[in-house]
């Protein structure tokens, strides 16, 4: 048996392996980063350090030794451990992705300010704007990219091996962990498991060759988070808001978690800025005045986009056609738009 083994079979038994602590396998998560064949004969095997713990990596060590002697007869093989200091400490461990042009990120302080809305709506107005998009659904414990995008039951095809290629919908390329658990599946995800499957879904997703790919991030400032600002090679950052004073705070510690990363920032999206009554046009600020202005000024970036309160935004969110599609002349598609050109306007040469 061992003499025919691939490093894909060895990849497959290694899913028989538990992260401890996890449901998911070590293959899932992305702590197996390659199995390549030695010239000499064996494998070498490469895991990721995920934790500062020891007794982790022993854990794991052990527990692939027992599958890969026991399980398909390998006894030839060595495991390297990419230490974790390496990988976060250095700019060149990022991940950027040939073909790509500009990894933008979308991220929120806290979770329901409409951060996936605006994602969604700024890759669909860049699309309109002829630019090739891909958009990768990175939140985890509220992926939206299923249900805005209207995908229903279609999964992203395999393409052999890891690989897959990503779902195509108005002239978006998708790419989602809603698609892999299903849009219902509750999600309960720590740092690790994060880290790993972002990871993953950015490099085994074939994006070809594209302008932009648009990162709608986990909500909030942890661990999770920095970790991801820090291992993608992101060209900006769009913090979203809505004008309350707490969610401010929180888009505060957004904006000083991409600045301790060194992303640049683009500016902040101020959404949920007001109502606008479609009969008589007076406009309400029902979440406060300014807020994201004040913000804006105090952290000397740029206030991007205020995108009103619209019924039609959410129900066009919900029955699966981002109103930039559904109704590209809208209020708030118009002002999507402008986000869009100023996104373009900011990025390097
Ligand atoms: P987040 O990604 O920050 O959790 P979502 O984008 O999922 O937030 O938005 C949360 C809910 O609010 C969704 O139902 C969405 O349709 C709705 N929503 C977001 N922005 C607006 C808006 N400007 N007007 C009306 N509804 C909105």
């Amino acid at each position: 048996m061992a003499a025919k083994a691939s490093a894909q079979s060895v990849l497959e038994a290694l899913r028989q392996v538990k992260y401890p602590g996890y449901q998911d396998d070590i293959v899932t998560l992305g702590i197996i980063e390659e199995v390549v064949p030695k010239a000499g004969g064996g494998f070498s095997i490469l895991l990721r350090q995920a934790t500062e713990r020891d007794g982790v990596i022993q854990h794991l060590a052990d527990a692939i030794h027992h599958t890969l002697v026991h399980g398909i007869g390998i006894e030839e093989f060595e495991l390297r451990v990419r230490k974790l200091e390496a990988e976060l400490g250095e700019k060149t461990g990022r991940v950027r992705l040939e073909g790509t042009k500009y990894i933008v990120a979308v991220a929120s302080g806290k979770g329901g300010v409409g951060k996936s809305t605006v994602a969604a709506n700024l890759a669909c107005a860049l699309a309109q704007l002829g630019l090739s998009v891909g958009l990768l659904d990175a939140d985890i414990y509220g992926p939206s990219v299923p249900m805005m995008f209207g995908t229903g039951d279609e999964r992203p095809k395999s393409a052999g091996g890891q690989n897959f290629y990503p779902i195509e919908k108005y002239g978006v390329k998708l790419i989602s962990i809603g698609f892999f658990l299903g849009e219902r599946a509750p999600v309960i995800w720590r740092g690790p498991m994060v880290m790993g499957a972002v990871r993953q879904f950015l490099k085994d997703t074939l994006w070809g060759t594209q302008d932009f790919l648009i990162v709608d991030l986990p909500p909030g400032t942890g661990d999770a988070q920095l970790t991801l600002a820090q291992q993608v090679s992101l060209d900006g950052a769009i913090i979203v808001t809505t004008p309350q004073d707490v969610a401010l705070l929180d888009a505060l510690r957004a904006v000083r978690m991409f600045r301790q990363v060194h992303c640049p920032l683009l500016g902040v999206v101020e959404n949920m800025s007001y109502f606008e009554c479609p009969d008589c046009g007076e406009r309400d600020e029902l979440f406060g005045h300014g807020g994201g202005e004040r913000m804006a000024v105090q952290e000397r970036i740029d206030l991007l986009a205020k995108i009103p309160i619209q019924t039609d935004l959410r129900k066009a969110g919900d029955e699966g056609m981002p109103l930039v599609i559904r109704n590209p002349s809208h209020p708030a598609s118009i002002a999507f738009k402008d986000l869009a050109r100023r996104v373009v306007a900011a990025m390097p040469e």
